[in-house]
């Protein structure tokens, strides 16, 4: 069965979408830890990050290093951090978050936001995306 984010490359499930090249897609996590909290995933459905293959492993770093440069831009921060889990959903995806101080990193809290929030947010952060080298 395909992943939740197979459904959301192929349009069968909508998402706040940040940026996307031929073999990468970024966009809003549904559930935020922190405002700004993106997901950068390769459209190729594989599991687990280290299975990648070399060329799509660089891929998916640089894609998700130029998300993180659009992304500190538009959402006040002192570093843009990132984490790789994988727990909940069988298909590779790169956290970036916003980071202010240490805690900030916590998959327990979460803030909320309306569909309004996060689309307006995501549109701000594709426009930074896009300026970006
Ligand atoms: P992990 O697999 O790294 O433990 O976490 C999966 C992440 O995907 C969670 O942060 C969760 O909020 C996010 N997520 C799960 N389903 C969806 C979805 O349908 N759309 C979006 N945008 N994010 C999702």
């Amino acid at each position: 069965m395909a992943s939740i984010f197979t459904k959301i490359v192929n349009g069968e499930i909508p998402c706040h979408r940040v940026a996307e090249t031929d073999h990468c897609l970024a966009f809003l996590d549904i559930n935020p830890v922190v405002p700004g909290h993106v997901l950068c995933i390769p459209k190729q459905e594989v599991d687990y990050i280290f299975d990648l293959p070399d060329d799509l492993f660089v891929e998916l770093h640089l894609f998700a290093r130029r998300v993180a440069r659009g992304l500190k831009q538009v959402c006040p921060c002192i570093k843009i951090g990132q984490a790789v889990v994988g727990i909940d959903v069988p298909h590779v995806h790169i956290h970036l978050m916003p980071l202010n101080k240490p805690g900030d990193l916590n998959f327990g809290h979460h803030v909320e936001m309306s569909q309004e929030e996060l689309a307006a947010l995501a549109a701000r952060i594709a426009k930074a995306v896009e300026q970006q080298n």
